[in-house]
């Protein structure tokens, strides 16, 4: 038996299963490459579903890790410490916001803070009672209850009532429902700037531009997810800045500790007074320990030249993807995305093709069943995206002739 098969077994006597996993067990990452427990090599393009931004185990990280788990790993947020004002002021800038930063503990946990701000800054700063969150269908704000309420994939929701209420969701860059549903009633608009988990569906710069100007004029806040699109996944530090739009709530994640559980609201000082002491909390938000690893990975991510790396690398990967499509018309129907987050959208279910790419040792994502999703290391090289496309070509040969 190999080992990855006694792992294997083990999960399936001890944890619980609310994951589909892999019959794969890794020990060991670099960069884009993962070591599993028999020394077998995987290609990861889908680093950390998205959390590995800056490949597995960057040197960068790895250093301030170990640096700061022998001065401070924790303290109560009744006190203070340098490392979270130092993050939170970087964020800041890089975001061009003059606001406040709150840190957390995951992408969910940051939209609930968003979630409740939104409701708080109207229910008790104005004074009016204002609780609709207008939200995107097929959306991804995360699992929690009220995260998962703003997610739009009715799915999710099943057997988890009742849901919280007040939340609305609207088709994906269409403006007259956008338009409908933006009332004296709503609290906020919260918006993936790119869709994920929906399958890389990018918002048109129009829509966010006009969405930035419906929810101000109705006095409602505008709240960007870039759980997944930020921290320089799309060769820009937030995928918003593509359309030039400003929003009054942003909440990051996934990458924004290099690894290390990390969530952020970023709020506009207008609105911050919204949640002021006692209202809002978590006991391990902002650690000394994981804004040290933020720190060194938000430097690196928002550094130009990585940034500028992004783009380049990102149009090398995409035109390797296009000239795919036109090598399988039958089985790919659009390439969408924009810096290292790109989706194929296939006209048929993608599993077995990931599937067989895992058996080729390449990591990618399905979802939403008809979706291949990529979202490669940022220090991902020429060499790794044609190796990445090469089994990728292999995988959708091999779709093909089951077909036949
Ligand atoms: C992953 C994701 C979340 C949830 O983040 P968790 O850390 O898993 O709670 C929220 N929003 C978006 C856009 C995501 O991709």
């Amino acid at each position: 038996m190999t080992k990855s098969a006694a792992i294997a077994g083990q999960f399936g006597r001890s944890v619980l299963g609310n994951y589909t996993r892999a019959p794969v067990a890794f020990v060991r990452g670099r960069g884009s490459w993962l070591w599993d427990a028999d020394g077998k090599k995987y290609l990861d393009f889908f680093p950390g579903f998205g959390a590995g931004a800056l490949g597995h185990c960057h040197p960068a990280v790895v250093r301030a890790i170990r640096l700061q788990a022998g001065k401070l790993i924790h303290v109560q947020n009744l006190v203070m410490h340098p490392w979270q004002a130092r993050l939170a002021g970087m964020l800041l800038r890089l975001a061009k916001m003059k606001g406040r930063a709150f840190f957390c503990n995951s992408g969910a946990e940051a939209n609930e803070a968003a979630i409740k701000l939104a409701r708080r800054y109207h229910q008790i700063v104005r004074g009016e009672m204002r609780s609709k969150i207008v939200c995107v269908t097929h959306g991804f704000h995360g699992r929690t209850m009220g995260a998962l309420a703003a997610t739009g994939t009715p799915a999710y929701h099943k057997g988890f009532a009742p849901m919280p209420r007040g939340f609305v969701h609207v088709p994906l860059n269409d403006l007259a429902a956008a338009k409908r549903a933006i009332d004296r009633k709503t609290a906020a608009f919260l918006v993936e700037p790119i869709q994920g988990e929906a399958g890389v569906r990018v918002a048109d710069a129009m829509y966010l531009r006009a969405l930035r100007a419906m929810t101000k004029a109705k006095g409602a806040l505008l709240m960007f997810d870039e759980v997944q699109s930020g921290c320089g996944r799309t060769g820009e530090f937030l995928a918003a800045e593509a359309a030039g739009v400003h929003a009054d709530v942003i909440t990051l994640a996934k990458p924004l500790a290099g690894g290390l559980p990390m969530g952020a609201m970023l709020v506009h000082e207008k609105f911050s007074k919204a949640l002021p002491a006692g209202s809002h909390g978590t006991t391990f938000g902002g650690s000394p320990l994981v804004c040290a690893a933020g720190i060194a990975a938000v430097t690196f991510a928002s550094e130009p030249k990585n940034l500028a790396r992004v783009r380049k690398m990102g149009l090398l990967f995409r035109s390797g993807l296009e000239s795919l499509r036109l090598d399988y018309p039958d089985l790919i129907a659009e390439v969408r995305g924009r810096g290292l987050m790109l989706g194929l959208q296939l006209s048929v279910p993608g599993k077995d093709i990931a599937t067989d790419c895992r058996n080729m040792r390449l990591l990618i994502n399905c979802t939403h069943d008809t979706v291949l999703r990529t979202m490669p290391a940022m220090v991902v090289t020429p060499a790794e995206i044609r190796q990445a496309l090469a089994i990728l070509d292999r995988a959708f040969a091999a779709e093909r002739t089951r077909r036949r």
